[in-house]
């Protein structure tokens, strides 16, 4: 059986451009056979890749805008929930050609929010996580992420999806030919090594000398995110070099793994 990889990320993170470069390098790789693609972005105007799917095939969402008298958001959403009404054929079209292929890579819509928490995006992801092993693979902008509070927040993001979906999940920190990653797997290995970033860039003592609200309440939020870190995997890659590819697709079939030992039977005690 194929695996579902479902890109996740906040928009300019570069969802597409990763899953442009999965493609080519699944293309390119004896090893792997071509992935089936799905684009889930009604919105989007150029996407770099070739869908075998695209919901823009079916649905005009600036059509959905005018019709509904809904504003772009709006617009993304309704688009999206009158695709979900007809996934059952998707996942017909999908299952028939799971067979032939290796990886079924969804790209999802531009802003985060709209897939994460939305009905559409829940039963989605559901339908695709009963049918075929899958895993979540969430895209970080890795040098917009250098300052420990803005790599926290994106972390406590990261940690509400996980629990939400409960999927195996890889954390993709992208465009390393920027900034390389190691800063994160240190601070997400290392906690001392990230409370001693916090104090060089956020000043840890007020003017008493005791340590600010933020600071305390950064300190606390990082002990529940060891947690968190210990449940998940992570890799750096670079979407315009194809640096950090073949780890990536390790760290995927790892995911396979543990998604048969883990999901798969919650899944079946559930049903
Ligand atoms: P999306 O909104 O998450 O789908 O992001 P896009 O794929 O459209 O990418 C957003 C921007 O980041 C674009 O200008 C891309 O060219 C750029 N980008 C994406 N991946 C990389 C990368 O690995 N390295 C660099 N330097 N830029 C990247």
């Amino acid at each position: 059986k194929p695996v579902a990889i479902i890109t996740i990320g906040m928009a300019g993170a570069g969802k597409s451009t990763f899953v442009q470069r999965m493609n080519s390098y699944l293309h390119s790789q004896n090893e792997y056979r071509p992935p089936y693609v799905l684009n889930l972005d009604p919105a989007v105007t150029h996407v770099p890749y070739e869908a075998n799917i695209d919901i823009r095939d079916t649905i005009n969402y600036q059509e959905v805008m005018k019709q509904y008298n809904l504003g772009p958001n709006g617009g993304i959403l309704t688009a999206l929930n009158l695709f979900t009404t007809k996934f059952d054929q998707v996942l017909d079209l999908v299952e028939k050609r799971a067979g032939e292929v290796d990886h079924v890579i969804l790209d999802t819509p531009g802003q985060i929010e709209i897939f994460t928490w939305s009905a559409s995006g829940s039963i989605i992801t559901d339908a695709i996580a009963s049918s075929l092993p899958a895993v979540v693979a969430y895209v970080i902008d890795t040098p917009r992420t250098v300052a420990p509070a803005t790599f926290m927040s994106n972390m406590l993001y990261a940690c509400s999806i996980l629990y939400k979906t409960k999927l195996p999940f890889i954390l993709v920190f992208n465009k390393t030919d920027v900034q390389p990653h190691d800063f994160a797997l240190e601070w997400m290995t290392d906690f001392e090594a990230f409370q001693a970033a916090l104090a060089t860039h956020g000043g840890t003592l007020d003017s008493e000398g005791e340590p600010t609200y933020m600071n305390s309440l950064m300190n606390s939020m990082s002990l529940v995110l060891d947690e968190f870190y210990k449940n998940l995997k992570a890799v750096g890659v670079s979407s315009v070099t194809g640096d950090g590819m073949k780890e990536f697709f390790e760290a995927v079939e790892a995911s396979r793994e543990e998604y048969t030992k883990d999901y798969l039977p919650e899944l079946e005690r559930a049903r």
